[in-house]
């Protein structure tokens, strides 16, 4: 027996949430006494990268060292996964939920006639069946999923798992994979970065400007404090409508859906619909010179204040650490 755990890599590194994924599998092997967690990459990657999710847990890790791969192209993935997954005598596949992991799960689902549960924040409760915790609603209420099938698929909420990354390096085993050519039917020929040095969706920390920024000649600001946290920047659905940011900065209900440790908010409301992608945030600070703007009920921290006055000397703070 063992859990398997696909990882997702990008630029050369292993995605913080797929660490958090090979950690939730050290978890649950543990709990149910489950034997090996194995790692399945796919794509060339450096072995010495590979090998540090074994710190995160990770028995082994299974490389598959194709460079045709690293397209990212889904149908491709999940047949590497499903022949990795077979071979591996799993029972249990473990990925975090993300637009990749997403797309492969459910066609692993299909073609492993596996029960796909997304969004879980929880080891599964096995004292009467097989209970997954799972988020819905934005993360404004959880359900419980009863599991009856042998096969199952877990999809990790980024940050619902505390990241241990207390073990030793992991033995990285290269595997030749014959993938049928028909599953490589896209061809990436290039790529573009949108914007900024940290993508949104996998930012850690989040600064956010609403129209309380007044205007696009005034964004340094956001972007100089982001700069110095390392953090990529965001805004509210206005302010990408205007024309101030482009529209894959726009988070919320309709935008970008964000789960960073830190998400900073400066200018915005704090409308419902832009809460609906901001609330699995770990912790939230808000900037807004009205006491009374919704958002502070969502924060953690709050900082009653001009964003032009308050903005410089954070940066500045930040910058003396
Ligand atoms: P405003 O509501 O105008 O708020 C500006 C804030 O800035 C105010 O709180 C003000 O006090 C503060 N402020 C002003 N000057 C300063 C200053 N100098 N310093 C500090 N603070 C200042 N919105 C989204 O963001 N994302 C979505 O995905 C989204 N989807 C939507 C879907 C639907 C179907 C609908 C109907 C709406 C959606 N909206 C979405 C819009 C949403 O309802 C709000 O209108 C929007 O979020 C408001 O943006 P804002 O907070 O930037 O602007």
């Amino acid at each position: 027996m063992s859990v398997l755990v696909y990882i997702e890599h990008a630029e050369g590194s292993v995605k913080k949430t797929s660490l958090e994924a090979v950690s939730y599998g050290k978890a649950l092997s543990e709990k149910l006494s489950a034997g090996e967690v194995i790692a399945v990459a796919l794509g060339r990657l450096d072995s010495g990268e590979l090998a540090n999710v074994g710190q995160a847990g990770a028995d082994k890790v299974i490389h598959v060292d194709d460079e045709k791969l690293n397209a990212g192209v889904i149908q491709a993935h999940a047949e590497a996964v499903a022949k990795v997954y077979q071979q591996s005598g799993s029972s249990t596949l473990v990925l975090a939920k993300s637009s990749m992991g997403d797309a492969v799960a459910a066609r692993l689902a299909v073609k492993l006639g596996a029960a796909l549960v997304s969004n879980v924040v929880d080891l599964p409760d096995t004292s009467n069946g097989y209970k997954v915790k799972r988020s819905i609603y934005t993360g404004k209420a959880f359900a419980e999923t009863s599991v009856n099938k042998e096969h199952k698929i877990l999809a990790v909420k980024k940050n619902a798992v505390d990241l241990k990354m207390n073990g030793s390096a992991a033995p990285v085993e290269k595997v030749d994979l014959d993938i049928a050519p028909a599953n490589f039917v896209t061809e990436i020929t290039s790529t573009d970065k949108a914007t900024g040095e940290v993508l949104l969706p996998e930012a850690d920390i989040v600064v956010s400007g609403g129209r309380g920024m007044k205007g696009p000649e005034n964004w340094n600001l956001i972007e100089d404090l982001a700069k110095e946290l390392g953090a990529g920047t965001g805004c509210s659905k206005p302010v990408s409508d205007i024309g101030w940011r482009p529209h894959h900065e726009h988070v919320g209900q309709t935008g970008v859906k964000v789960a960073p440790s830190l998400y900073v908010a400066v200018g915005i409301s704090g409308a419902i619909q832009h809460l609906a992608g901001v609330n699995s945030s770990k912790c939230i600070v808000v900037i807004n010179k009205d006491a009374e703007a919704p958002f502070f009920k969502a924060a953690d921290y709050g900082i009653v204040g001009d964003a032009f006055e308050v903005l410089p000397k954070l940066t500045e703070a930040v910058k003396a650490l």
